[in-house]
């Protein structure tokens, strides 16, 4: 038994290998086109609308990071209402939550 757990000592702890490491290489999920990484699904797919053109703009050719942005940027910088917006940044593909009820 005393041996047993002599062998243990060379074991890692658990907790020492689950670090939060974004930019040495610790990302996993790559984007494809710039290789950019990132911590979580959600991020990369946001990304990805961008190369998408999906969060330019339309209208002054400003690129922004996330859909939701260049929404805000429509309303704040061009004035639009939220219907122009609406037919201007598509809404596709948005997968609603159920539980979501505001
Ligand atoms: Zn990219
Ligand atoms: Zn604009």
């Amino acid at each position: 038994m005393a041996s047993q757990l002599r062998n243990g000592m060379l074991l890692l702890s658990p907790h020492l290998l689950s670090r939060n490491v974004v930019d040495s290489g610790g990302a996993v999920h790559r984007c494809p086109i710039c290789c950019r990484g990132y911590s979580n699904a959600r991020s990369l797919e946001y990304h990805k609308k961008m190369h998408a053109g999906l969060t330019t703009c339309a209208l002054c050719g400003k690129v922004t990071s996330k859909v939701e942005h260049l929404r805000r940027h429509l309303e704040h910088v061009h004035k639009l209402t939220q219907q122009d917006i609406r037919s201007i940044v598509p809404t596709r593909n948005k997968a609603r939550p159920p539980a979501r009820l505001v």
